[in-house]
């Protein structure tokens, strides 16, 4: 009979757009021994989580929890429970990611208006207040605040007043904000949030942290049909997650080692501490700027929309951009990641996300590059 040997993935740096690389504490906490999911001492810890995520969100909504799937799976969740079939949704498209957010609108049965940008751009607030203005039946505005197609930020703040004021909640993607740039949920109103935890938060993928506020779960249970989903139904999933001494009823088989890695992600989110974390990665993307600028390559984003974490950079005339990434992958152990759709052979995208955003990569990176460049 034919016998295999056990995958032992080759040693790489990650810096594409995602999976980030992952510090060992969380690593060794994803081994520790398995136990029941309602064991109590699982449920006491899911209660850590759930405060330890409120922080990373900034939020005091009771409603924050990880999906147990990922990032693709916490934008179903505010799709599905916020979409109604019939309702009129605006829906901002700036990348990729705001594509899907279109094509989840559709198949929960909604109307997509959108409000579309060129790649690289954020979200023009002027526009969307156009648009909400002559689409008054509007419920909902969705959009992304961190762009992973392109390395955009967009004003998650003033988007969400705009959407307020003419009386839409928002649905918010901040996959690769999180734990990277600036997120401040409840100063700035939003209310629905996903995340991923493969990308700043630095942790295993497949777990989707999201936050609701109280006027979105009351529009949740005020659903005048049943949300299509049954995994992904927060009515239900509320009954798992529950709050304080509520008793815990199975809904479905936690991830229960993937959820020990998001906790100690998280305790060590909170030892750094939120703003030093974004700080650092204002840091390093300045130090990776300046070396980029040096060896004559530019990012694709004006300076004040670009993020840190994800840094869009222009592949020079000439230049076979796929050769490149193989060349630092085969050379340097280093993964980059390759432009999107109308991007595709024109930037790479180098990610400085998390555990990951430090002044080793920066250099790596760098020296690697100019070696393959030149
Ligand atoms: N939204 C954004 C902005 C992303 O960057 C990604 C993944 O890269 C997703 C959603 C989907 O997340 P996942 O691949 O974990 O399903």
């Amino acid at each position: 009979m034919m016998t295999y040997p056990s995958f032992h993935p080759p040693i790489r740096t990650l810096m594409g757009p995602g999976p980030s690389d992952i510090n060992p504490r969380v690593l060794a906490a994803m081994s520790r021994p398995i136990i029941g999911h309602l064991d109590p001492a699982f449920v006491g810890m899911m209660d850590q989580m759930k405060v330890l995520l409120q922080y990373a969100f900034q939020t005091e909504n009771e409603l924050t929890l990880p999906v147990s799937a990922p990032g693709s799976a916490g934008m179903e969740t505010c799709f599905a429970n916020l979409v109604e079939p019939g309702d009129e949704v605006v829906v901002c498209i700036n990348g990729v990611f705001g594509m899907r957010m279109k094509e989840n609108v559709i198949r929960c049965g909604g109307t997509p208006i959108v409000v579309e940008e060129e790649w690289g751009q954020p979200v023009d607030p002027q526009k969307l207040e156009n648009t909400l203005a002559s689409h008054p039946d509007a419920r909902l505005v969705a959009f992304v605040h961190a762009e992973t197609s392109t390395g955009v930020c967009s004003d998650v703040k003033t988007l969400t007043q705009v959407a307020h004021a003419r009386n839409c909640l928002v649905i918010v993607d901040t996959v690769t904000g999180l734990g990277g740039s600036e997120v401040r949920v409840d100063d700035w109103g939003v209310d629905a949030i996903y995340s991923g935890t493969q990308k700043c938060l630095s942790c295993t993928p497949g777990l989707s942290p999201v936050s609701f506020s109280p006027r979105a779960v009351e529009r949740i249970r005020n659903r005048k049909h049943p949300v299509q989903s049954w995994f992904l139904d927060l009515n239900l999933i509320m009954g798992y997650w529950g709050s304080g001494n509520a008793k815990r009823a199975y809904h479905h088989t936690a991830p229960i080692n993937a959820l020990y890695a998001l906790h100690e992600t998280l305790v060590l989110l909170r030892e750094e501490g939120l703003e030093e974390a974004w700080e650092r990665h204002r840091h390093h993307h300045e130090a990776l700027k300046a070396g980029l600028e040096a060896m004559g390559l530019s990012l694709l984003v004006d300076e004040p929309h670009r993020l840190p974490q994800l840094n869009a950079v222009r592949v020079p005339n000439g230049v076979d951009e796929a050769a490149v990434r193989t060349q630092l992958l085969e050379r340097y152990g280093l993964e980059i990641g390759a432009g999107l759709g109308p991007l595709a052979g024109k930037i790479w995208r180098i990610g400085l996300m998390g555990f990951g955003c430090n002044q080793k990569n920066v250099l790596l990176c760098l020296h690697a590059l100019e070696a393959v460049l030149t």
